[in-house]
């Protein structure tokens, strides 16, 4: 008898095949895979070890000291941007050095010498590496591919604005970011250097638009990383937004703590607290990126009050495991950091590479509940090419009805019954309906 679905007493339920398993378990699907909870733990497998700082200074930037290192613009002017600069950092493959001469037509190379240094320089297939150095891959575009795959450019009714649902606004306010990301979505608008007066016309038409359109209660800056601009221009654009009194809530997109988290500093805080109520998104995508410095940056952030979440895009060989995701998940948790959307990477041109299949999304989210808690558990979401925005897909955990009571299949493969009063309600229908026939 299955005893996990059993009250006791209760009679056996009709054979419905949900029964047939002595233990419980589902016999239609295998139990997630075995995890246990130290292998969420931010140190429990091996990582690349970064050169002390004084070392990596001293053989890669003689003359710069570490006052200079916690300096955002120094961080901004040293960016890596060449095959010469990688190259004088990292044993580049020869797979990569064609790649990031192919990459000067499209997405530019840039990564801060912050984000450099968690680079193993022995190692292409590192996660770290594959997401921020070119690869000849960029240059072939797959069946469905596009360079715009949301369809944002036809639903953007003024320049570097996006309408699509009915009452919050995507504003694309700068092209730049201190490291570009290989997989990201908005690569065909990015690489720009964000100066201020060209945005500056591009930001009065977003606010015009919204001052006149007044369903939007919510604006989420994006670009490029809006953490990067200067803290004045910033302000001004929050102050404005803040003077519409349709716009309830103000969300800000960024990667900074990530890929430079010297960049949150209390000036900035202080700053952002003055345009509450204001959250954050941030993207994280591998369990390596949660360094002390990213933590400081973090617990900056929170500590001004602002609610912190975190996006992560699903990515073939960097991030499409159970145990990588666990750990990125458990340790953005205790970064005081929400996760709250595993992404489906978008079919932008030359992605292929990174995109793996939707059911290792759905099967990651899987193995992971029961082992992590629902704080650590985001959706994961299709953003619908052509438009249509996201779409969430999850594990089933249900298995049908026996009579009126649902049944369900928990996180490690038993399965229970549950009086759903719904359910109750049809099949007293149902029972209704066949006397009335009679
Ligand atoms: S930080 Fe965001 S906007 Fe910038 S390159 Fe990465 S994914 Fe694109």
């Amino acid at each position: 008898m299955n005893t996990a679905i059993l009250e006791a007493g209760e009679a056996e339920p009709p054979d419905n095949g949900f029964a047939s398993r002595e233990n419980g378990q589902d016999p239609e699907e295998p139990p997630s895979p075995a995890l246990s909870p130290s292998t969420f733990r931010l140190r429990s497998a091996p990582r690349y070890e970064p050169e002390p700082l004084r070392a990596f200074l001293r053989r890669h930037f003689p003359g710069a000291t570490s006052a200079d290192w916690r300096d955002w613009h120094w961080q901004l002017a040293n960016r890596i941007t060449t095959l010469e600069g990688a190259g004088r950092l990292l044993a580049l493959s020869d797979a990569e050095k064609n790649a990031i001469g192919l990459a000067k037509s499209s997405l530019p190379l840039a990564v801060t010498p912050y984000y450099a240094r968690l680079l193993d320089p022995a190692d292409p297939g590192q996660a770290l590496r594959r997401m921020v150095l070119p690869s000849c891959w960029e240059a072939v575009r797959a069946p469905g591919e596009a360079d715009d795959p949301l369809g944002e450019d036809h639903d953007s009714p003024v320049p570097g604005l996006v309408h699509r649902y009915p009452n919050w606004v995507l504003f694309l306010v700068t092209d730049f970011c201190s490291t570009y990301c290989r997989y990201c979505t908005r690569s065909r608008g990015m690489g720009g250097q964000g100066h201020i007066e060209t945005l500056r016309k591009r930001w009065e038409l977003g606010l015009e638009y919204i001052r006149r359109t007044p369903q939007i209660q919510d604006v989420l800056l994006s670009g490029g990383d809006p953490l990067t601009m200067p803290e004045e221009a910033l302000d001004w654009l929050l102050t404005r937004l803040r003077a519409i009194p349709h716009v309830e809530i103000v969300r800000i997109g960024s990667k900074v703590p990530a890929v430079l988290p010297m960049r949150v500093t209390p000036s900035l805080t202080k700053m952002l607290k003055k345009h509450h109520p204001l959250w954050i998104s941030l993207h994280f995508a591998h369990p390596d990126e949660l360094t002390e410095d990213t933590r400081k940056a973090c617990a900056r952030l929170a500590d001004a009050g602002i609610p912190l979440g975190s996006q992560t895009v699903l990515l073939s060989g960097v991030n499409d495991d159970a145990a990588v995701m666990g750990r990125l998940f458990q340790g953005l948790l205790s970064f005081r950091v929400r996760p709250y959307y595993l992404y489906q990477c978008d079919p932008i041109s030359g992605s292929a590479h990174f995109r793996t299949p939707t059911s290792h999304g759905v099967e990651i989210l899987r193995a992971l509940r029961g082992r992590l808690t629902g704080y650590a558990m985001p959706t994961f979401v299709i953003d619908a090419p052509g438009g249509g925005g996201k779409i969430p897909l999850a594990p089933d955990y249900t298995r049908g009805y026996a009579g009126a009571d649902l049944m369900l299949r928990n996180y490690a493969g038993d399965l229970y019954r549950y009086p759903d009063p719904s359910g109750a309600t049809e099949a007293r229908l149902d029972m209704h309906n066949a006397k009335g026939a009679a």
